[in-house]
């Protein structure tokens, strides 16, 4: 038992766990960030922080007992049990991470559609409102081709511990400037969190896309990463709505230099959008972030009520209530 993973909880048991990971993957499906297979997630173990535990190779919508979960050795993503139901070929993105960053309880991989435009244009996705704080301005952009030997597969997919830990760097770049989310976490109330807090080892990006694939997120309990998830798909359809309409309306201005003896002609030319987007700066991204935790309890709280009710969703692990 250990202190963690819920808010409102002191100690979590395995039971408690298996629990509210099935819920969480159930959510993840009816919030649309995973698809049929397009995506996962995990916690760290409780009671042993060198495993952690996430489903089998089913869609999280499927996922319904503790005989769907398998646990998985951090040190290489191995599975505990030698005759574990076949897993997940991307569970090396939640070994390395738990590996690189011991605060963090719980990893969310999807290939959330809304998201994957920003994953491929170079168009930077930033908080554009107060719910999405956690994101700040400056979210990297991991290429698994750059990564991948040559003469291997370049299906961009993250299927070994070397590809794992080259995207858990990613959420702790060498030089980090600007909204760092390790600063938010740590000066937070302990009970959010599994292990006691070292900005030295936290990650400084609660959110790392991957081109032409998705996006992982970190956190330290699995309200957190389900919250930082549905929030960051409504960021990237608030973000790509206000870019549309600000296009549509403001239109682009063309500077250059006019060649009068070549007939008239704009020589260099350069196109700039007229206005700007008005992205939240660092510091409001970080206080608001800070000023919104409640509000990720009570969104679990209610998603969790969403797929209780619903007949689609069975989640047969006992728990306890709280
Ligand atoms: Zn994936």
């Amino acid at each position: 038992m250990s202190a963690g993973y819920f808010p409102k909880r002191e100690k979590v048991g395995l039971e408690d766990l298996f629990r509210g990971l099935v819920t969480a993957g159930h959510i993840l499906h009816r919030e649309e960030v995973t698809g049929e297979y397009g995506g996962h997630v995990s916690v760290r173990s409780p009671d042993n922080p060198a495993t952690y535990w996430m489903s089998c190779a089913l869609s999280p919508a499927l996922v319904s007992s503790a005989d769907d979960l398998v646990e998985y050795n951090v040190e290489d993503s191995s599975p505990v049990e030698k005759d574990a139901k076949t897993g997940f070929l991307e569970r090396f993105i939640h070994g390395e991470i738990y590996k690189k960053f011991p605060a963090i309880n719980c990893v969310v991989h999807g290939h959330t559609s809304e998201v994957l435009p920003y994953c491929v244009t170079d168009v930077p996705l930033k908080a554009t409102t107060h719910l999405a704080g956690f994101l700040g301005g400056n979210i990297p952009v991991w290429d698994a081709s750059a990564h991948a030997p040559s003469g291997s597969k370049q299906h961009l997919l993250v299927t070994d511990a070397k590809l794992g830990a080259s995207l858990a760097a990613a959420f702790k770049p060498a030089t980090s400037a600007g909204f760092i989310y390790s600063k938010v976490r740590s000066a937070l109330p302990a009970q959010l969190a599994g292990n006691p807090p070292d900005p030295s080892r936290e990650p400084d990006h609660a959110v790392v896309l991957m081109r032409g694939h998705g996006f992982t997120t970190v956190a330290t309990g699995i309200e957190e990463a389900v919250y930082q998830s549905v929030y960051l798909k409504r960021a990237a359809k608030t973000q790509t709505a206000a870019l549309t309409i600000h296009n549509a309306y403001f239109g682009h201005t063309v500077e250059g230099k006019v060649d009068v003896e070549g007939g008239g002609k704009i020589k260099s030319a350069k196109v700039k959008p007229e206005g700007s987007l008005k992205y939240l700066t660092d510091k409001e991204a970080h206080d608001a972030w800070e000023a919104n935790q409640p509000i990720v309890g009570k969104s679990w709280a209610l998603w969790c009520r969403e797929v209780e009710v619903s007949p689609f969703y069975r989640n047969e692990c006992p728990g306890s209530e709280d």
